[in-house]
């Protein structure tokens, strides 16, 4: 196909720059790291990678006016009063459509704007970038790996500096040859300092203005090469460390302008990975309590460090979520994506430690990685049960362009069969400014609409899709009752009755006979057929299924999300009672349970009382306290961390659960800030960005019940410390 008229505009366009403005011209520069945000307010991260590429560009050239953007709408409506001469785009699985679609429209709207496009949302293969240059010709250049020395270089190119064909780190697509053309590869740069701050260069004031959570590198690569991660890509094996005291600075910065969140990220792929991190942890802790900021860290947490360190950071960091990645206990999975993990025991550990300060700890795991099977997935399940592990986060495999994983799949290598599935929360709908542009790809039957997608593995050679299909249910479950703590107490007590908590579920997810006699079957039902009719064979089907208008007007309405957290306020907010009947009936599946029948269904009555009523929440109403009687002392058996047998604590005990006023308020704040017509998502995305324990009730004891309290919480204290009688 011949070029475009706009494609032929911009060469000229860059010409007339050579012949006539060449080198102290302003350069209008807009860069992007965009969001979808559609559906409820995200909780986003400030742009970071972008900031770093602007804050390079002045450091390299004066006369630049650079501006940053996060939201689609204020880009498009930027583009509309201003004339660019570059705009640059970081792609990533949530934003490569949507950066795609807005590049269409500007280069309509300035035909003679240059398009630089950047991110781990490629294939880095010249037969990859190709093929990604030629379907999109609104892409000038092309940069893979670290963005900041290839866009400077593309702007001496802009300023007649050097050539096209010298344009180092960038890559380009000769389209009267279809020939890919490109400078030198450059390496990566050293000492990250080199980079002026973004944050202390005031490039990112702006988004303070937002509620986006503010983000710090403090080193960047990874010395791992998982072939499931863009991290993995040798290309990014060595560690680069920003300094101890721009670290520093910046989150000094950071706390005395920050006002609208109390989150701080670190975007490091394994913090912790070298003892400084601690200092950082510490001067973290240190910083909130003279400032009040950061109350919430997270971060990516190193997989192979010794336990004592990673501890020390948990407890330096207090209320954080010490999540560090298994992905499998498999060593032929681990081998197969070449994986090295902390060994199992340390792990429990530093798990162990977290949970007794409090503190949330947990792994994530995939399913469907090469080489795992059906049992071996079930077996790391089971193993993290017994171990007491308190979040275990389960994933279906996705191929991430660019990686390993996606040359085995295109090399046949493992049998990999895929499908595509929408991301959640990643659709929209824009006012674009020509819908011709728009649909210059003819993928859109909507003039407005954007989607994005990930390709997640569904068949390997050792797991067929039925299984991984089958699997679904069980990874909801887990993130129901365990990880979200509603019936968490319930499962302890299965657990140390001898059955493992996994067989539990897998026994209620299989149950079909007891679930078609349960309130919950329709549960259960809807949850599988979603299960499978959100993956679809090709992006092209998947497109056309959600542009139908009543499609997007579901999607609108926030129907489509994450199938754990929307049936977990499904089942809690329509099917409580009948789920609750169903967990009880479950238990005649286990002859070993079923003896201990009466404390089971303590500890269930227990957990449910202590749940709150989210209606009531919603609906602005009074939150009742809720009265319970039972056989056993529940509350005393927690406390003592679930180690004695239910059975010592057999004693009438009463408990009154409510809600403080403190908590409520918390909760309303939440709700106005996550809100949506669609309660089931204000619900599942607030759970997503708060503490879990907001969404239940405490107890109101009685002078005597808490002075009982204190005495037991005393002696077993005493008892752990050594001390006691
Ligand atoms: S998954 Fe984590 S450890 Fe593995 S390459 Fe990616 S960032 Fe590194």
């Amino acid at each position: 196909m011949g070029l475009r008229w706009w494609e032929w505009l911009a060469d000229w366009r860059v010409l007339e720059v050579l012949m006539t403005e060449k080198f102290d011209r302003i350069l209008n520069i807009i860069l992007c790291d965009l969001v979808h945000n559609w559906v409820g307010a995200g909780t986003y991260m400030f742009p970071l990678n972008v900031g770093y590429i602007a804050a390079y560009s002045k450091q390299h050239d004066q006369n630049l006016n650079i501006e940053l953007f996060k939201f689609p709408n204020d880009v498009l409506g930027r583009l509309s009063t201003m004339k660019p001469d570059v705009v640059g785009f970081s792609n990533y699985i949530w934003n490569a459509n949507l950066n795609i679609e807005i590049a269409r429209h500007l280069k309509v709207l300035h035909p003679e704007c240059i398009v630089v496009f950047g991110g781990p949302e490629a294939r880095y293969d010249e037969e990859g970038i190709r093929e990604f240059l030629a379907q999109n010709p609104c892409c000038d250049f092309f940069v893979p790996f670290q963005g900041e020395r290839p866009f400077v270089n593309v702007l001496k190119y802009l300023r007649g500096e050097i050539s096209k064909e010298d344009i180092d780190g960038v890559f380009h697509l000769d389209r009267s040859t279809s020939k890919v053309l490109k400078g030198k590869k450059l390496d990566r740069i050293p000492e990250p300092d080199e980079i002026d701050s973004p944050y202390l260069t005031r490039l990112l004031d702006k988004f303070f203005d937002t509620n986006l959570i503010p983000i710090v590198e403090t080193n960047r690569g990874c010395p791992f090469q998982c072939t499931f991660c863009a991290q993995g890509l040798t290309s990014y094996n060595r560690v680069n460390y920003f300094s101890m005291e721009r670290v520093t600075a910046e989150l000094e910065y950071i706390a005395s302008r920050v006002s609208k969140t109390p989150l701080l990220h670190f975007a490091d792929a394994n913090f912790g990975i070298v003892d400084r991190d601690i200092e950082i942890a510490r001067y973290c802790r240190e910083l909130k309590a003279r400032v009040g900021y950061p109350t919430k860290v997270s971060s990516n947490m190193a997989k192979n460090r010794p336990p004592e360190k990673m501890i020390e950071i948990a407890r330096l960091l207090g209320d954080t979520a010490m999540v560090i990645s298994l992905q499998s206990l498999d060593d032929l999975v681990l081998k197969n994506v070449k994986r090295s993990n902390i060994k199992l025991s340390k792990f429990v550990e530093i798990i162990d430690h977290v949970n007794e300060d409090n503190g949330i700890s947990g792994t994530e795991i995939i399913l469907g990685l090469p080489g795992e099977t059906l049992a071996s997935h079930m077996l790391t399940i089971r193993q993290l049960f017994e171990r007491k592990v308190s979040y275990i986060i389960a994933y279906n495999a996705l191929i991430l362009k660019g990686t390993e994983l996606d040359e085995d799949r295109r090399k046949g290598k493992f049998k990999l069969k895929t499908k595509f599935r929408l991301i959640d929360s990643s659709f929209g709908e824009y006012d674009f400014p020509f819908p011709e542009a728009h649909n210059v790809s003819g993928v859109y039957l909507n003039e407005r609409a954007v989607l994005e997608f990930e390709e997640g593995i569904r068949e390997t050679d050792t797991l067929s899709e039925s299984e991984i299909l089958s699997c679904r249910a069980i990874h909801w479950l887990i993130q129901f009752m365990w990880n979200y703590r509603f019936y968490y107490d319930f499962l302890r007590l299965v657990s140390n009755l001898g059955v493992n908590p996994l067989d539990f579920i897998i026994g209620m997810t299989k149950s079909r006979d007891l679930q078609e006699a349960s309130d919950t079957s329709e549960l259960f039902r809807n949850f599988e057929y979603e299960s499978i009719s959100e993956w679809f064979d090709t992006p092209e089907e998947l497109r056309r299924h959600y542009q139908q208008p009543e499609q997007l007007a579901g999607l609108k309405h926030g129907e489509f999300g994450k199938l754990n957290g929307k049936y977990i306020f499904v089942a809690l907010t329509e099917f409580k009672q009948g789920f609750e009947n169903y967990v009880a009936r479950c238990i005649t599946l286990f002859p070993e349970l079923e003896v201990h029948r009466p404390e089971l269904m303590a500890v269930l009555e227990y957990d449910a009382a202590a749940i709150l009523d989210t209606s009531d929440l919603i609906a602005g109403r009074e939150i009742a306290d809720v009265d319970v009687s039972l056989p056993y002392d529940v509350l005393a058996w927690k406390i003592g961390a679930y180690s004695e047998p239910l059975e010592k604590f057999k004693r009438e005990s009463s408990y009154v659960f409510h809600m403080e006023h403190q908590d409520k308020a918390v909760l309303e704040r939440l709700l106005r800030q996550y809100h949506h017509e669609n309660k089931n998502v204000t619900l599942r995305k607030m759970s997503e960005y708060m503490p879990i324990k907001k969404l239940f009730l405490t107890h109101r004891l009685s002078d005597q019940q808490s002075a009982d309290r204190d005495q037991q919480l005393i002696s077993i204290q005493a008892e752990r410390a050594g001390v006691g009688q």
